[in-house]
């Protein structure tokens, strides 16, 4: 299935996107493994060179048109591979400790820079469908994967990571936050 990114001059961008009906169609499935691709194929720098892809992390459904409350997660840091595809996530836990990317987030949504800091939970546990096992399960992440996890979340509700930049001061720190 070929993807096209929404990009965030796009209404349906903002918009709060919908429960998804479990057990998930073929369609959603298909959808769904179609990003979990997608977004490995974007970390093959040879493949995504060749097809003009910038190197994404995370992708939520609304993100490629689809207003349902689903997205997926592949980050390989080398170490370890974190790849999650979840259906309806609640956070049901987050730390009151913050964090935050030094360098900023980015959004295959959003092609323009946005310098500042977006504080995010360090901790957070996630209640979801998970495609990848087939049940639902309680995902517990910290530092760079529950940010991810976090960005991916807020798409579903319409929020992209510039609305959390403080306006007037963009880098400021709250000082306790963990810097990553
Ligand atoms: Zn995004």
């Amino acid at each position: 299935m070929k993807l096209k990114i929404v990009k965030d001059n796009k209404p349906s961008l903002r918009k709060k996107s919908i429960p998804v009906d479990l057990p998930l169609s073929s369609e959603d499935i298909e959808l769904l493994y179609s990003m979990n691709e997608y977004l490995k194929l974007s970390q093959d720098e040879e493949y995504a060179k060749k097809h003009n892809m910038r190197a994404g992390v995370g992708l939520a459904a609304p993100q490629v048109g689809v207003n349902k409350r689903m997205f997926v997660v592949y980050v390989n840091d080398d170490e370890n591979v974190y790849n999650y595809i979840l259906v309806n996530p609640t956070i049901i836990e987050t730390s009151s400790k913050l964090c935050a990317l030094r360098n900023g987030e980015g959004c295959l949504s959003v092609d323009k820079e946005y310098d500042g800091l977006v504080h995010r939970h360090y901790k957070i546990k996630i209640k979801a469908f998970n495609l990848l096992t087939n049940k639902e399960e309680i995902i517990s992440a910290c530092g760079f994967v529950a940010i991810v996890l976090q960005h991916e979340y807020d798409h579903l509700d319409g929020i992209l990571f510039y609305d959390r930049i403080d306006k007037f001061n963009p880098l400021k720190e709250k000082g306790n936050e963990i810097l990553l």
